[in-house]
């Protein structure tokens, strides 16, 4: 696992470093999207875990960060115990998943421990449509 401190663009993909004393201003450099990883301390908003997981096959987190950008992450349930990341939404922008998924990393600490406190282990991709 790379274990490089970077940015990523979700929308373009590059990943980058940014140096500077203040938290990233969340704008990808290249593109100019306001889809890359979150910036400073992430705050959950918004979840229901445990009726996600009683009545559904999907759970949806809401998180914002130190940018002001407000963070979806839909994860879908593929038991009552795993669970993988499905679709993101940063802001207005819906990111499309890759084809071959998204890592279980990209998930911010303060969702994954959210999870983990719901009996939620997350996975990786499950499968690849390549
Ligand atoms: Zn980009």
């Amino acid at each position: 696992m790379e274990r490089t401190p970077g940015v990523r663009c979700y929308r373009c993909g590059i990943t980058y470093a940014y140096i500077g004393s203040e938290v990233h201003p969340g704008r990808c450099p290249e593109c100019g999207s306001r889809a890359v990883s979150p910036s400073g301390r992430v705050v959950l908003r918004r979840h229901d875990l445990e009726a996600d997981r009683r009545d559904g096959d999907e759970a949806v987190i809401y998180a914002s960060d130190a940018s002001g950008r407000e963070y979806r992450y839909a994860l879908a349930l593929l038991d009552g115990a795993h669970a993988v990341l499905a679709s993101l939404r940063v802001d207005e922008e819906s990111i499309r998943r890759p084809r071959r998924g998204w890592p279980a990393e990209l998930l911010p600490e303060a969702v994954r421990r959210a999870l983990r406190e719901n009996g939620i282990s997350l996975v990786g991709t499950p499968e690849s449509v390549d």
